[in-house]
């Protein structure tokens, strides 16, 4: 038996270490706090906090939205190639295609049971490797 290639020992092992890289930095950060509440870092340590609050406002309240607007001819006209997959655009209003393009935000604007197609395209793409 071959031992594992040094690739395939590191995505072993980053699920685990991982976990503790960030709660150990959360542990430092409760210490700055704690220890040095007027230092230059807890003031840093407050910013990011704030940025990342803005950040999940913004995401929350304002989502990502489907851009359809074609690459070559500028019109609102994308959309999916294929209804049963999230991958392939086309526009309806002139000759641009891309099979290898995502459609996940169409999709998620058109679809209402993304998980069956997901699973569908999961499904299909196990069956072609057969
Ligand atoms: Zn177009």
């Amino acid at each position: 038996m071959n031992p594992p290639r040094p690739a395939s020992w590191i995505a072993f092992l980053l699920p685990l270490i991982l976990p503790l890289i960030l709660l150990g930095a959360v542990g430092l950060a409760a210490a700055i706090l704690t220890l040095r509440p007027d230092s230059i870092l807890t003031w840093v340590g407050y910013g990011v906090a704030g940025l990342v609050l803005l950040w999940l406002g913004a995401t929350t309240f304002w989502p990502a939205r489907a851009d359809r607007a074609c690459p070559e001819c500028g019109q609102e006209s994308l959309e999916r190639m294929d209804p049963k997959t999230t991958m392939g655009l086309l526009c309806t209003l002139c000759t641009y295609q891309d099979p290898q393009a995502s459609g996940w935000f169409l999709a998620e604007e058109e679809e209402t049971d993304l998980e069956d197609l997901v699973r569908q395209q999961r499904q299909a793409l196990r069956d072609s490797r057969r």
